[in-house]
């Protein structure tokens, strides 16, 4: 039984044991996106029931990242390892209901049936020895001090789970492929699979969107929702994260390069990283590219998902992000056309971190500080650009590009005299504005022969220490008559 209709109640579940990577992170954003799009709630729950491999600093990076996507949650942090009492009190429950029952097999009686089923070459499920003792069996076993694990009661005969998966449509397993499975070590410990499924029906989640990884599991947590008599949540597998190789993305294998914290460290906007991620095995028919916030969640559907893995083009070869030019084009998309005071805040962090920020950007100098991002922000792909490449703009402390120098100035001997002359008449003005800084450059282009793009890249060169730019006349007003002439004077040779 589904029951389509309660309020929607979805959740992201990360087992704290590493840094959030893009596939962890998708899914959460296909959560968060389905909450918002049916006004239902979204929550986070960490799975950290695995004590030896969960970390603090794992969860602290976990909410870091989601923080920084702008993926806020409804409710928790919950702590799954804090639910354990419900998760004993579901196995106990089952056992008194009869859909459940406590397994006396020790390690060494399971462990030479597997390997006795091994040498016949047959494939090894529990006999199912414990299921049919009696009570009074049981009482006796439990008065010896004799530990047992708690074993689902899968059905007998022919028949089989099915369901319909939001992404990859009617499942079916049959019972005959399934063991009685454990849902309570006999240490007394619930395992995953029932501690994931309770806290689901503790928190009524309507939707579960997870990885297809967590497919294996689900037939055997539908036994364990229809055993409990609740109503069965919405399956949505999502498909795979692959690497250009096609192997599955991991933390393992591809280090750094996977966390989400990666790219906001290389200067990726938040959202133009989750418009770049829910495009991996995500698209509308029309196969929109850049999304709003708001078209996003109303354009977001389940349906969309794909059934093929997608493919995340870790590139190697390029040093500085290593990204899928996917990722980058939406980046630079948006650095390119937000509203500039959108950008501020995130050049303002980048230029406080790497000391290049000055408070009068925030006083005096703010619509200076404007125009210079709308300016220089038509060539960046991220936000770190604005300190490196950018850095001319914000500091006389800048590195000069040699083979520019080379190529623009060297070329040039007369680039000695005639850049200081040029500083000498810029100023002299007293009022510069491109109106009178413009015919004193025409009027140095007649004088000394030179042809317009040698006179515009040796002065480009001198005044940034780099080839390329923005708008010539443009970059002349913005970096301002003081800079401009002190640049000038000082051009090197
Ligand atoms: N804790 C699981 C993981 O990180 C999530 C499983 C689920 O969403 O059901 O893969």
């Amino acid at each position: 039984m589904t029951e389509k209709n309660r309020p929607v109640v979805v959740r992201f579940a990360p087992s704290p044991t590493g840094y959030l990577h893009i596939g962890g992170a998708r899914t959460a954003i296909f959560n968060w996106l389905y909450a918002k799009k049916h006004q239902g709630k979204f929550i986070l729950r960490i799975e950290d029931t695995d004590a030896e491999r969960s970390t603090e600093d794992s969860i602290q990076g976990i909410l870091d990242v989601l923080e920084w996507l702008g993926l806020t949650w409804d409710e928790g942090p919950n702590f799954q390892s804090e639910n354990i009492q419900t998760h004993l009190d579901a196995a106990e429950t089952l056992i008194r209901s009869g859909h459940a029952y406590k397994c006396f097999c020790t390690k060494e009686t399971i462990d030479a049936k597997r390997e006795k089923a091994r040498k016949a070459k047959q494939t090894y499920a529990y006999d199912r020895t414990c299921r049919t003792l009696t009570p009074e069996q049981v009482k006796e076993k439990e008065d010896q001090g004799q530990a047992f694990a708690v074993r689902l009661k899968v059905p007998d005969g022919e028949g089989a789970i099915r369901f319909e998966d939001a992404v990859y449509g009617s499942i079916e397993k049959k019972y005959a492929d399934l063991d009685d499975f454990i849902i309570v070590r006999s240490n007394g410990k619930p395992l995953y699979i029932l501690s994931n499924a309770v806290d689901d029906i503790h928190d009524q989640v309507t939707h579960i969107i997870r990885g297809q990884d967590g497919l294996a599991n689900t037939p055997k947590q539908i036994l364990l929702y229809q055993a409990l008599g609740v109503p069965l949540p919405v399956f949505a597998h999502m498909s795979l994260t692959l690497d250009p190789q096609k192997t599955k993305i991991s933390k393992r294998r591809h280090g750094e390069m996977v966390a989400v914290h990666f790219y906001r460290e290389k200067g990726f906007l938040p959202w133009a990283f989750v418009n770049f991620l829910v495009l991996l095995g995500w698209a509308t028919p029309d196969s929109q590219e850049i999304f709003s916030k708001k078209e996003l969640v109303q354009a977001f559907d389940l349906g969309g998902i794909s059934r093929a893995n997608s493919v995340f083009n870790i590139n190697q070869s390029d040093p500085r992000f290593f990204t899928d030019p996917k990722a980058l084009n939406i980046n630079s998309h948006y650095i390119r056309t937000l509203p500039v005071e959108a950008l501020a805040g995130p050049v303002r962090a980048e230029l406080e971190k790497t000391g290049l920020w000055s408070p009068s950007y925030d006083a005096d100098k703010k619509e200076w500080f404007l125009s210079a991002i709308d300016l220089i922000r038509e060539r960046f792909h991220v936000i770190t650009d604005f300190s490196t490449l950018g850095r001319p703009w914000f500091s006389e402390d800048y590195s000069m590009d040699e083979t520019a120098l080379e190529k623009n100035l060297r070329a040039y001997p007369d680039m000695k005299t005639l850049l200081p002359e040029l500083a000498h008449k810029l100023d002299s003005l007293d009022l510069y504005t491109e109106k009178t800084v413009e015919p004193i450059l025409r009027e140095m282009l007649k004088s000394s022969g030179l042809k317009p793009g040698v006179l515009i890249n040796a002065m480009r060169t001198a005044l940034t220490g780099q080839s390329k730019g923005p708008d010539f006349m443009a970059t002349l007003i913005i970096l301002g008559k003081d800079r401009v002439v002190r640049r000038l004077e000082a051009a090197p040779e």
